[in-house]
């Protein structure tokens, strides 16, 4: 098995036993940006040179037991263009943060460096993290690894594009509303969304504060265990991480005879591709099989979820996007006076779909509808996250499929906001919540990768990776795509 093939703890632990170099992990993943990349346009900024700097420090002069207390020891990771960097710019996809370079690491980049993690570039994402295909990005769109005219899911198409298609063994994407499980389902990698405060948010460039979460995506469960034993810790910078054990570094695989796993009937009704239900229908056989009670639950007001999330979200991305004025940071425009210098900024700056969330949310915020709209959908959501207590009454578990589709094709939806939106109904209840969620690769349909979705109580991720874990053990290996245009 190449080095290609290795995740990041098999990396890690080559780097530590001093069987290969971080150079030697850091020329693979550029190698493979540089031949795959042209293709499907994953890294918005990659720096070679610097990676390569910090992998000939960690050889010359780290002995070998400094290296074995290095966790993630010469792992090229992928960043989300959306977490700030010092030695890289950050656009999260916007033209408005064109030039942009932060003074300051986001909190889960200085603890994936300290852990011997090297950042070898910035992902591709939709713009400020809206939309569900990383096709409205201000820097073009990513193809999904698998087959370049479908898209890769979104916002974090990026991260799991590169991870899919094998330039780096682990990606850091975001979730305010599925931005990690779709694009992990849509491109058959591993991606879990924390509980709400788990991971810090200090240097994570802000779309909605109240569902924002960052997660990691990688090719196996493990490694998305030790990526978060390592980056789920109390930060004081950020006021919402909460205080909590870190997760063990290693799950260990759940006894499936002792679970007793939720199948909410609103997951499973009208409107899932047969395809994919079929698949997802065999795997719940598997678990089944394996001894795992599967029981039959009801999460009434899911219905209610997408209409409450679009309300919620751009409701708070107005408010966050209101400090892209020109003056502080990125794009100007100038202008006849200050007020046109600002909306010239604005308006050059922001795409459409991002002109639409402010517009969305500054009308539900408005003093005439703030009751009937912004304030009901803070209740309905009160009404969804108690539906998950109720149900956790009952069943350690949920799982449902993370996406009723396969990945679309380039531009399907692109011109259909409402359809884009849809696409998010089964991962926004998770945030609305502030639940952990994961997404795990179950096989391939027509040639394209399927995911499943477990969903857990606070703070139990350990649970949920475990369950994956176990899992993952009983189905075949997944798979990583050979063609569709990318030359191996
Ligand atoms: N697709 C959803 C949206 O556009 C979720 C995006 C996300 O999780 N960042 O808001």
């Amino acid at each position: 098995m190449g080095m290609i093939d290795w995740d990041a703890v098999q990396t890690a632990e080559h780097v530590q036993r001093g069987e290969v170099s971080a150079v030697e992990c850091i020329e693979e993943a550029l190698l493979r940006i540089e031949s795959t990349n042209p293709t499907v346009n994953a890294f918005l900024h990659v720096d070679g040179e610097g990676a390569l700097a910090k992998a000939r420090f960690m050889d010359h002069n780290l002995t070998r037991e400094a290296k074995a207390n290095l966790p993630l020891a010469g792992v090229a990771v992928a960043i989300k263009d959306n977490m700030v960097t010092t030695d890289m710019p950050t656009t999260a996809g916007s033209k408005i943060l064109e030039g942009f370079r932060s003074p300051y690491n986001a909190t889960v980049v200085e603890l994936l460096e300290r852990a011997g993690a090297i950042v070898v570039g910035k992902t591709n994402m939709d713009e400020f993290a809206m939309g569900s295909s990383t096709e409205h990005s201000a820097y073009g769109v990513t193809r999904n690894p698998w087959d370049p005219n479908r898209v890769p899911g979104g916002s974090s198409g990026g991260s799991a594009a590169a991870v899919a298609a094998r330039m780096v063994p682990l990606a850091l994407g975001s979730d305010t509303g599925g931005s990690i499980r779709l694009p992990a389902s849509y491109c058959g990698v591993f991606g879990i969304k924390p509980t709400y405060g788990r991971v810090s948010r200090y240097g994570l460039i802000a779309y909605a504060s109240s569902l924002d979460q960052i997660g990691p995506l990688a090719r196996s469960v493990r490694d998305l265990a030790r990526t978060l034993h390592l980056i789920g810790r109390h930060d004081e910078k950020d006021a919402t991480s909460l205080d909590v054990d870190t997760i063990p570094e290693s799950p260990i695989p759940t006894a499936l005879q002792s679970l007793r796993i939720g199948l909410p009937e609103e997951y499973f009704g009208e409107g899932i591709d047969i395809r994919v239900r079929t698949l997802i229908e065999k795997t719940l056989d598997q678990l089944r099989e394996s001894g795992a009670d599967l029981v039959p639950i009801s999460l009434p007001h899911t219905r209610y979820a997408i209409a409450t999330y679009y309300l919620i979200a751009p409701a708070e991305a107005s408010s966050n996007l209101s400090r892209y004025d020109g003056v502080r940071y990125g794009l100007r425009v100038a202008g006849d006076d200050l007020i046109h210098m600002y909306q010239k900024t604005r308006q050059e700056g922001f795409g459409s779909e991002v002109k639409r969330r402010i517009l969305l949310g500054t009308h539900a915020l408005s003093a005439g509808y703030y009751d009937a709209y912004y304030l009901k959908a803070q209740k309905v959501r009160t009404l969804i996250r108690q539906d998950f207590d109720n149900a956790f009454a009952q069943v350690d578990l949920i799982v449902t499929p993370t996406v009723a589709d396969l990945p679309f094709k380039l531009g399907e939806r692109d011109l259909d906001p409402l359809q884009m939106y849809l696409t998010d109904i089964f991962t926004v209840t998770t945030n609305l919540a502030g639940i952990p969620g994961l997404s795990q690769p179950v096989g391939l349909v027509d040639g394209l990768p399927v995911g499943l979705q477990w969903m857990g109580p606070p703070l139990s991720e350990d649970r949920v990776l475990s369950a994956a874990s176990a899992l993952e053990a009983i189905l075949p290996p997944p798979e990583w795509p050979l063609s569709g245009g990318i030359q191996e």
